[in-house]
């Protein structure tokens, strides 16, 4: 019921307020607040996100208690575990605390990150479903994001929380990120509401360029969103791309992003080694189902154009085998 959710992002709200306090405000925190500071964040930064500090097991409990908050909310709320006598104790030990809020701008969930790696613990750890969050439907600054991207700003969506407020401090407000998975036909819809035309940076590494493609995928499947690609050179990712090389640099890689196909021709090729005949007709027909799935008989002819001087072959022997491909796709 509805006042049970009130009640949980209340808690989270107190939550947010602790972890922020130790971040800042003590030894405690001091390792951690350090790290962030190493990574380029700003004061105003970490004061805007909310940033915190899970520092161990037993902080939240004995913090409720006093408060004589209900022990089977405590339970539903997603920031605890239970052990086998049923005690609660703290889900996020050790971990820099990043808020998740909901399009409303409340905190429903967190996502912690560990400072130092540890072989057995995953990097970042995210709250459970709750009563207020769904993981599938969240996206990561949404509810701050819409006001930049109503003012026309493109949409940028990058890959993790540290992309995005990389990029807000340094002046790209419209980042938003989904929750570590691959984007989801829900949030897809709610991009598909706020705006008509997406940037995708993702990572420059392998499983960021596979992303994309499954992103590019969803969004041509599930929307009319006009989909554009930004891929980050050398394999970095976009908050190091922009801490090495300056917002402006970055503009530029929004500015001149890449066409869905362009993306997919370009991702196609470096599959192949076009130095050999054999390969370059391999990937000349991977070419052609890639073109062909682009519904404007005008645009496929431009990209056959393309690939059939790139390559210089003859245009008539490409074409027919284009149409064909291309009518079975309709
Ligand atoms: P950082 O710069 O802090 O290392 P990142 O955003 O570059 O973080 P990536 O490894 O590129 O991290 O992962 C992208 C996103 O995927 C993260 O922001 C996080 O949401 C999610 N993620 C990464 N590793 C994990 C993990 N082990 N478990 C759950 N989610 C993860
Ligand atoms: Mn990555
Ligand atoms: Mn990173
Ligand atoms: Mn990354």
């Amino acid at each position: 019921e509805n006042s049970v959710a009130f009640q949980l992002m209340d808690i989270h709200e107190q939550a947010v307020t602790l972890y922020h306090h130790i971040l800042v405000n003590t030894e405690l925190g001091r390792p951690a607040l350090d790290y962030l500071k190493k990574r380029g964040l700003t004061d105003d930064t970490i004061e805007k996100y909310h940033l915190g500090f899970a520092p161990g097991q037993r902080l939240l409990k004995p913090f409720f208690d006093e408060k004589k908050t209900d022990f089977q909310l405590l339970r539903k709320s997603g920031l605890f575990s239970e052990n086998d006598s049923g005690d609660l104790y703290d889900r996020f030990v050790d971990r820099v605390m990043f808020p998740i809020r909901n399009e409303n701008g409340k905190t429903v969930a967190f996502s912690g990150r560990l400072l130092n790696k540890q072989p057995d613990l995953p990097k970042y750890l995210n709250s459970p479903e709750t009563e207020i969050f769904n993981k599938r439907k969240v996206l990561f600054n949404l509810d701050s994001a819409r006001l930049s991207i109503r003012k026309n700003d493109p949409a940028i969506l990058l890959e993790g929380f540290m992309d995005v407020i990389s990029a807000d401090q340094a002046g790209i407000h419209s980042g938003i990120a989904s929750m570590g998975t691959s984007l989801t036909d829900e949030q897809v819809y709610d991009i598909s509401r706020i705006t008509n035309e997406v940037v995708i940076s993702y990572d420059g590494d392998t499983p960021g360029q596979k992303a994309i493609k499954r992103a590019i995928d969803s969004f041509a499947n599930n929307s009319k969103v006009a989909v554009k690609i930004v891929t980050v050179p050398d394999n970095l990712d976009p908050d190091e791309f922009i801490r090495q090389r300056g917002t402006d640099q970055f503009m530029e890689l929004v500015k001149h992003a890449a066409s869905p196909i362009d993306f997919e021709l370009n991702y196609l090729k470096k599959q192949y080694n076009l130095e050999s005949e054999v390969d370059s007709g391999n990937y000349i027909s991977e070419a052609l189902t890639v073109i062909a799935k682009e519904s404007s008989p005008i645009t496929r002819d431009l990209y056959l154009n393309k690939v059939a001087s790139e390559f210089n072959v003859s245009k008539e022997l490409l074409s027919s085998r284009l149409e064909t491909l291309a009518a079975s796709n309709q």
